[in-house]
């Protein structure tokens, strides 16, 4: 049995930083200077809030394998026999003062996660050794002694790649040990990550970067085992909030219906989270979907100007089309998040004040409105990599401008983040909906 130290470092920050967005690349909301726009960095960083799935996963598969298995966000001592190090670009020089910590004590590190994947020299370089791929599968069954820890290639690759229906429940309980993770947009209590399927097929794996370690291929978990980790974490941590963590939840319609009965049949009153694409939506599943619990969904819209969501290879329904699935999913008493992209590629600044138009037509219950950004490991990445403006990876946050935009500028951005978001939510449309949504549900 080994002691094992998952280490998870964020740097400090008065707004929210979330590993698990973005593909796992993780983002940092920063809304903006104005007082309204601190107000939401405030509100937004005590309400939604959790480690990343993946680092729960790796737990999960070290205690399942003998091992003891501790979480933390620093360094608590360095008597552990390993220590694995959660990537992200959004906490990225913090991860790597980490790693330089510890190598230069003599330990044993590993970095796991998509980012690490995409990026690994700077990990190579401080003297880790790094996963390629998904980790949780390298774990899965981990016997290694330290012997042989010490002779794996400081690149780890080729394992074993097991059925996802294979893996362990996750390690939600090593985590709460030390932070709780909580949804409050689900109500009260806390909250848990979860994945009912991995993998994307859409077009814009251009710009996305849940493909590049999930893959394009679909894989599916099975509805009795989602609806037994969700009892598990229900009867061990009283948690009754999920959030899942699918790049598109319901991209299988027999799949969704499937896993929607099992909830439905299985009797406890569950608060789902789900992000999705709308062209998956029907009225037949939007009512299912209400019916097992599902409170909020996260929908792309990315912009409201046809021509450059197609430039942007982004597959879209019509804009009337959104609306109409929107209004049937909100009618429901289902809560919509919109997100919009400022500077996609084609983005001129009167495309997006459409865009932000149209944002406000559609005034779903939320908007978020973050920043295009060209991620190592996806092809818009190769476009763009010459014109990065930055040398701190910390700075992809997707509030920011990381590179030379044709159309806009770092501070005509930072001008349209404050102004969306004071425009959206001081706009009187969107104050009489919430003011009725408070007091007439
Ligand atoms: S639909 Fe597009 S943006 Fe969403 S996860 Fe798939 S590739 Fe990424």
């Amino acid at each position: 049995m080994l002691n094992i130290l998952v280490l998870d470092p964020y740097p400090k920050a008065g707004h929210r930083i979330c590993k698990d967005n973005a593909g796992a690349y993780g983002t940092a909301n920063h809304y903006g200077n104005n007082l309204f726009c601190k107000f939401l960095n405030y509100f937004v960083k005590n309400s939604d809030l959790s480690p990343p799935l993946f680092a729960a996963q790796i737990i999960g598969e070290l205690i399942n394998s003998g091992h003891n298995a501790k979480y933390n966000q620093e360094i608590d001592n360095l008597n552990y026999d390993l220590f694995i190090i959660i990537s992200s670009i959004v906490c990225h020089e913090t991860e790597i003062k980490k790693i330089e910590t510890l190598i230069s004590n003599n330990k044993n590190v590993i970095v796991a996660g998509p980012f690490a994947t995409s990026y690994p020299e700077p990990y190579l370089k401080a003297g880790a050794k790094v996963i390629f791929g998904e980790p949780d599968m390298f774990f899965h069954k981990f016997n290694l002694n330290l012997q042989e820890i010490n002779n794996l290639p400081s690149r780890i690759k080729n394992f074993k790649i097991y059925d996802i229906n294979d893996l362990s429940i996750p390690g939600w309980k090593q985590i709460f040990k030390f932070v709780k993770p909580r949804m409050k947009f689900l109500g009260k209590g806390n909250s848990i990550y979860i994945q009912a399927s991995r993998g994307c097929p859409y077009p814009c794996f251009y710009y996305c970067t849940y493909p590049t370690q999930q893959g394009r291929k679909l894989r599916f978990k099975s509805v009795e085992l989602i609806v037994n980790e969700m009892n598990y974490f229900y009867k061990e941590l009283k948690v009754s909030n999920y959030v899942f963590r699918d790049p598109v939840f319901a991209i299988s319609k027999k799949h969704t219906m499937d896993l929607c009965k099992k909830i439905i049949d299985n009797g406890i009153d569950f608060k789902l989270c789900i992000e999705t694409h709308l062209n998956n939506i029907d009225e037949e599943l939007s009512i299912m979907l209400k019916k097992a619990g599902v409170k909020l969904i996260y929908i792309g819209i990315e912009s409201g100007v046809k021509k450059v969501r197609d430039e942007s290879h982004r597959l879209s329904e019509e804009n009337d089309k959104q609306i109409e699935k929107i209004k049937t999913l909100e009618n429901l008493g289902i809560l919509v998040k919109a997100n919009y992209i400022i500077g996609l590629p084609k983005d001129t600044k009167e495309t997006y004040l459409q865009t932000l138009e149209y944002a406000k037509l559609v005034n779903t219950s939320y908007a978020q409105f973050s920043v295009f950004t060209p991620y190592p490991g996806t092809p818009a990445y190769l476009d763009y990599k010459d014109k990065i403006k930055t040398q701190k990876l910390e700075d992809f946050t997707q509030w920011r401008l990381v590179f030379e935009h044709n159309n806009f500028s770092k501070s005509d951005i930072s001008e349209l983040i404050t102004k969306s978001y004071t425009d959206y939510y001081l706009n009187y449309k969107w104050i009489v909906k919430y003011i009725k949504s408070k007091f007439l549900n």
